[in-house]
């Protein structure tokens, strides 16, 4: 079938080839758009279906009321171009028609001189897809960001699973600052966790499951690799020191507290043998005779201090002695 004869499916009655103005015009595309979107591929090839036979206007000029053209094909382009996030670079480009007339002589001029080029298209997608996390953002909300970064990843919502297409229009912006489209959708209310009305304890319970979910997801990714075999094992080894380290101490409090109920000097409890509290206490019983049977202490020089130093450091002494040659 040539383009007359597809024009002609959707006329009245038949034109001919000099009655027509038949033009390409780019729709839409699968890159990122100004709003941090972008249209899947399937996306596109819904499009492709939905934009044959609809009309396009010309919305800069009101009193211009039947300037209309209409798309009587399309196709899906791939160039050699990637998009900015290294997908490979698609459009839909359509034909559209207009009947030739006076009237329309100055907007076919315009077209033909490449001034009208920026084209908005009206859809309706029913899933709006995070491009971090994947949830729908239409059915439940994510705690990602557009235009933010999340380990390398730009944020973006993908537009999926269309279900219409609207009339398409050329739009008075300039065209230099996103030469060629832009995109209209038929915004549907966004929901996200914040705004979701919670109105029973089953979807208070879901709602608190789907943060926990989401949070617990969040830091399991954060700390991936925290736990590999390798920190697993330096974190085991810290922790049989500390434990190590502790049960020294506790043994030396311990040393400490029955020196002092047995009336063995506190320099002395570290010289006690034994790890178990029974052992300590008989050690201990074996310390005290020394000090407990020596009352009587050797009556101090006048001058206080002397090379052999104070009674209860000759008691000491003694006592290591005597342990030391049993
Ligand atoms: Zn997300």
């Amino acid at each position: 079938m040539n383009d007359i004869e597809k024009i002609n499916q959707f006329t009245r009655r038949e034109f001919t080839e000099d009655e027509l103005y038949i033009f390409p015009v780019k729709l839409c595309d699968n890159e990122i758009d100004r709003d941090g979107e972008r249209f899947s591929d399937e996306a596109l090839e819904d499009l492709k279906t939905l934009y044959v036979g609809k009309t396009g206007i010309f919305d800069h000029d009101p009193s211009a009321g039947n300037q209309e053209a209409r798309v009587f094909d399309t196709e899906i382009v791939s160039e050699n171009e990637t998009t900015s996030d290294g997908r490979p670079y698609k459009y839909l480009r359509a034909k559209a028609y207009m009947v030739r007339t006076a009237a329309n002589q100055p907007l076919i001029d315009e077209i033909d001189a490449g001034i009208k080029k920026e084209v908005s298209v009206g859809c309706s997608a029913r899933k709006k897809i995070c491009s971090v996390c994947g949830a729908n953002v239409f059915e439940q909300g994510c705690s990602h960001v557009k235009g933010k970064e999340y380990g390398g990843k730009l944020c973006h919502h993908i537009l999926d699973d269309i279900n219409d297409a609207y009339e398409w229009s050329f739009v008075a912006v300039p065209a230099q600052i996103n030469a060629g489209v832009t995109k209209k959708y038929i915004p549907k209310e966004e929901k996200s966790m914040d705004f979701t009305p919670i109105n029973t304890q089953e979807e208070l319970d879901a709602a608190v499951k789907t943060a926990v979910d989401a949070a617990v997801a969040e830091t399991e990714k954060k700390f991936s690799g925290w736990l590999s075999p390798e920190s697993a094992a330096a974190l085991t080894k810290e922790r049989d020191d500390l434990s190590a380290e502790n049960n020294v101490c506790k043994a030396k409090v311990m040393k400490m507290q029955i020196a002092a109920e047995n009336g063995i000097p506190l320099e002395l409890a570290e010289n006690m043998a034994g790890a178990s509290e029974d052992d300590i206490r008989k050690e201990a019983e074996k310390f005290a005779k020394y000090f407990t049977s020596r009352k009587v202490q050797p009556t101090p020089k006048s001058t206080g201090d002397t090379p052999f130093g104070n009674s209860n450091d000759n008691a000491k002494l003694e006592m290591l002695r005597e342990l030391r040659n049993n």
